[in-house]
């Protein structure tokens, strides 16, 4: 047994069966045994690849998008540029190269990484070590002045709970122990909200938690102005769950070896967009977001100063048969601000 589902058995032993968004906290956050706190999961060796991992032209493109809409909010003299769930650094290394280009843009900014992970934050520090940055574990403190709020594969990281409808009521999934093994059960659910018009057998997935989050930057931008832009693997709208399991760039069970697999959940747009309310949001693919933003011209130049593997972290950034179009982008901004570059 991991050490997490020590845990988990503990925790239904005591309480019963637990929901699906506590199982994926458990898994991804525990705070001594979950995923992210106990390693770094990028790259070859890791498991799994991420934009920023793959080329320094994605974060050179949202660095441009920064610099634009701090442009378009009239260059304020002190605000906020936060990334949630920052992973080794990368993409706000890209960024801060870029913007540090326009002048005033560094001295106004307050750089801000928002990270759980002990690990995590140790390599982003030696990544970022030539900027000043500083780190918090949640977003709270942030969204009293303008902010600028970048995130990456953040969001499907956050737990979800999912839901069936079993004749003319609907029931939670949940985690309960059968035997020696973890499995799916069901249970009576006081969530509010749910549809009782769907069919009989209608599963889904909720999240909650990621909404939440969504809701609190909406209303900085609404107060305070200033703009997220948010790429993720995920639909606009859905049905049925998408909770996945990923060790070794490889898709496992979910209840394999809990605490060492990556758990993600695709994020539904439409969900996320109607917490940002009354802020409006935007969508496109990311394959088509990086190219408004000139990514083909970028690659071009770098090839040309000899850079080696260029064309082919193009096509992965944007095909649509890589990540161009699973992975959208939405930006968040003020009802009354511009239309955002690159969509
Ligand atoms: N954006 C990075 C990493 C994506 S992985 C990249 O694109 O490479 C998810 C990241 O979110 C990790 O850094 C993880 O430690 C962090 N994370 C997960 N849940 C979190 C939470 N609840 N609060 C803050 N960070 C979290």
């Amino acid at each position: 047994m991991t050490p997490v589902e020590t845990i988990i058995w503990e925790e239904i032993s005591q309480k019963g069966a637990i929901g699906v968004d506590r199982y994926m906290e458990l898994c991804l956050s525990h705070p001594q045994h979950g995923y992210y706190m106990t390693r770094d999961p990028f790259g070859a060796s890791g498991d799994f690849t991420t934009a920023p991992e793959i080329s320094q032209m994605f974060g050179e493109m949202i660095g441009l998008w920064v610099a634009q809409v701090w442009n378009d909010m009239g260059r304020p003299r002190a605000f906020d540029l936060i990334e949630l769930g920052p992973g080794r650094g990368t993409l706000m290394k890209d960024v801060l190269r870029v913007v540090s280009k326009v002048p005033g843009f560094l001295d106004a900014a307050n750089v801000a990484l928002v990270e759980t992970s002990p690990i995590l934050k140790a390599t982003q520090n030696a990544t970022l070590q030539d900027h000043k940055v500083a780190w918090s574990d949640s977003i709270d403190g942030f969204g009293g002045r303008p902010g600028i709020w970048l995130a990456n594969e953040f969001f499907d990281a956050l737990p979800v709970r999912q839901f069936q409808k079993i004749g003319d009521v609907w029931m939670e999934r949940v985690v309960k122990t059968d035997n020696r093994t973890l499995v799916y059960g069901l249970a009576k659910t006081e969530a509010d909200g749910l549809n009782l018009a769907e069919p009989d057998g209608t599963v889904l997935e909720r999240a909650e938690a990621g909404m939440r989050l969504m809701g609190k930057i909406g209303q900085s931008i609404e107060a305070s102005h200033g703009a997220a832009l948010i790429f993720d693997y995920g639909d606009v709208e859905g049905r049925g769950t998408t909770l996945q399991a990923v060790r070794n760039h490889e898709s496992v069970d979910i209840f394999d070896a809990p605490g060492e697999a990556d758990l993600t959940a695709h994020v539904q747009f439409s969900d996320l967009a109607a917490s940002a309310q009354p802020c409006h949001s935007s969508l496109t693919t990311q394959g088509q977001f990086l190219k408004a933003l000139g990514i083909e011209k970028r690659a071009a130049d770098l090839q040309a100063k000899g850079g080696r593997s260029v064309q082919e972290a193009l096509h992965r950034l944007t095909a649509r048969e890589e990540m161009g179009s699973l992975f959208k982008v939405m930006a968040v901004t003020h009802r009354n601000a511009p239309k955002p570059l690159g969509f």
